[in-house]
């Protein structure tokens, strides 16, 4: 199937129609709502109104200046390019993330998408995989102040991956601002269990087109396979979800180290 990203990208459409069969649906019935032509999530963002949201923006806003977190810091802003962005996926149609899920997020800073979607969904098992030692601190305050349950490790994905107890064990795997998406494939894909899946929380369709076009090597290598890609034009700017399914094994040497994976990369 051709993966044109400009073909059916609308503000309410995925960007790619079903190139696998479907992923089991995992999320809850919030309600009958589709996105329906507007810029909003219809069913996801009412969740912004949890009070538990509201704790999260205000932990955000006083820990911001310790831990440099974002440098966002308008609360509409945050709601709306934090809390909505990362709870988009819950939005999209088959929605990927099973029922008690086992879920990791790589790269997670203040917690993005990783913790909304924990809020949103409690049934997922959730880890939050970050390299700088502050920002793990300030994720384990998150998770103890939000009281919810959530693992947070501090380390680098591409040693991560390589240990057992981590490797090939997730349901699905997330990321958001972390990489182009080549190197992006190589840090996350090795941590997904075969017939599980990755998404890539990207910006606008044409950059994360042609991120795609790049990592297409990548992908094949790494055991995935595009499944499909959502994205939707917002006030803020377009946003993308790539979806990749892992179809086999990652070969036991990826991911490479950090200075192989920028100097060469797949
Ligand atoms: N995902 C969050 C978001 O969307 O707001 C944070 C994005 S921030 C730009 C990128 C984060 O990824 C940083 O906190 C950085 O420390 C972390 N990071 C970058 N490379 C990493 C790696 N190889 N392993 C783990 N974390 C990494």
């Amino acid at each position: 199937m051709e993966h044109n990203l400009d073909k059916t990208y609308t503000a309410s459409e995925s960007l790619i129609e079903q190139a696998t069969p479907s992923a089991p649906s995992g999320c809850p019935p919030w309600g009958a709502a589709k996105r329906g032509g507007g810029t909003e999530h219809t069913r996801s963002v009412a969740f912004l109104t949890h009070p538990l949201f509201q704790a999260y923006l205000e932990i955000l806003l006083r820990e911001n200046a310790k831990y440099n977190l974002t440098a966002i810091t308008d609360p509409e802003d945050i709601r709306q390019k934090h809390f909505a962005d990362s709870l988009a996926l819950l939005d999209d149609e088959p929605c990927p993330i099973p029922q008690t899920a086992s879920l990791l997020d790589v790269g997670s800073g203040g917690g993005f998408p990783g913790v909304p979607l924990k809020l949103a969904r409690p049934d997922i098992s959730l880890t939050l995989l970050e390299a700088t030692g502050r920002k793990a601190d300030f994720l384990r305050l998150l998770v103890r102040e939000l009281g919810i349950e959530a693992a947070v490790m501090n380390a680098r994905a591409e040693q991560a991956a390589h240990d057992p107890a981590f490797r090939e064990q997730f349901d699905v795997v997330v990321a958001r601002a972390v990489a182009a998406l080549p190197m992006l494939c190589e840090l996350c894909l090795p941590f997904v269990k075969p017939g599980g899946v990755f998404v890539a929380y990207k910006g606008p369709k044409e950059k994360a087109g042609m991120e795609l076009e790049a990592a297409r090597g990548a992908i094949a290598l790494l055991g995935g396979a595009l499944e499909r890609v959502h994205g939707e034009a917002t006030v803020y700017g377009g946003r993308t979800r790539i979806m990749i399914r892992k179809i086999s094994q990652t070969p036991a040497n990826y991911p490479r180290n950090h200075g192989v994976m920028r100097k060469k990369p797949l």
